[in-house]
């Protein structure tokens, strides 16, 4: 599998971090990890297949996680690049997903559900199952966030599991759930005395870490209060496992 990051930064503008989006390759197809307003060009900016794109999750509503949907699909519509498409493109995320995007589009006539292929969404249940791609099973945890909010597990025969938390506070459910992931995405907002507790911060993210065992963990979804911070050697004191820190345009293949 190969994880490029398009947007490791929040709903705050940020110089270098784009708002939320990872780029996923698989055996089975590509799938998009939520779609941020920033994230349509992000896929141009760094290349990647965007007019094929397999599926998009979309983990919960907030804008830094959705912003960028109805814009795609309002320019997937226009595109050259998608004339000859005949493949349907999936959106999997949680109940309501369906309204949303549907009164973005009645709104003003967008039409975009009128492609030369087929945008086929399905609502995804929390604690539920369901194939994401062909032959790759998608598991979801509901997480301590929106109401909606929800974790995703990847995982077909010859892997081991992909585990993207999106935004999440701490909960017991989190560990378990992310246990011996080939790569764990986790969000890390803030580095110390956050002030919420939908987010995590570096000592939770790092017991996570501890309790799920995770090949690699990547930390994504960092506010600027990690600009000039070294993340990578504070989650070292508290994990010895591989840490790496998102930046936009890293790839990893794993
Ligand atoms: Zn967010
Ligand atoms: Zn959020």
């Amino acid at each position: 599998m190969k994880l490029t990051i398009l947007g490791s930064g929040t709903s705050v503008p940020h110089p270098e971090r784009a708002s939320s989006a990872h780029w996923l390759e698989t055996s089975a197809g590509t799938i998009l990890l939520d779609i941020s307003g920033d994230a349509p060009h992000r896929m141009a900016q760094e290349s990647l297949d965007w007019p094929n794109l397999d599926a998009i999750w979309i983990s919960h509503f907030h804008l830094d996680h959705i912003g960028g949907l109805a814009p795609f699909l309002f320019g997937l519509r226009w595109a050259p690049q998608t004339q000859s498409r005949t493949k349907a493109l999936r959106i999997f995320g949680p109940e309501g997903l369906r309204y949303i995007v549907e009164t973005i589009n009645d709104s003003n006539n967008y039409k975009l559900f009128e492609q030369r292929f087929a945008i086929e969404i399905a609502e995804v249940a929390p604690n539920a199952g369901f194939e994401i791609l062909p032959g790759v099973n998608a598991e979801t945890l509901k997480t301590l966030h929106t109401k909606e909010s929800l974790a995703l597990r990847l995982k077909d025969e010859d892997w081991k599991p992909f585990v993207y938390t999106s935004d999440t506070g701490l909960s017991e459910d989190l560990a378990p759930f992310a246990k011996d992931a080939r790569l764990l995405l986790m969000e890390c907002s803030f580095r110390r005395n956050k002030s919420v507790q939908k987010h995590l911060e570096l000592a939770d993210a790092m017991r996570v870490a501890r309790e799920s065992a995770p090949e690699k963990l990547v930390l994504t979804h960092l506010y600027s209060e990690w600009d000039h911070i070294d993340l990578v050697a504070e989650a070292r004191a508290l994990w010895t496992g591989e840490t790496i820190e998102a930046k936009d345009g890293l790839t990893l293949e794993f």
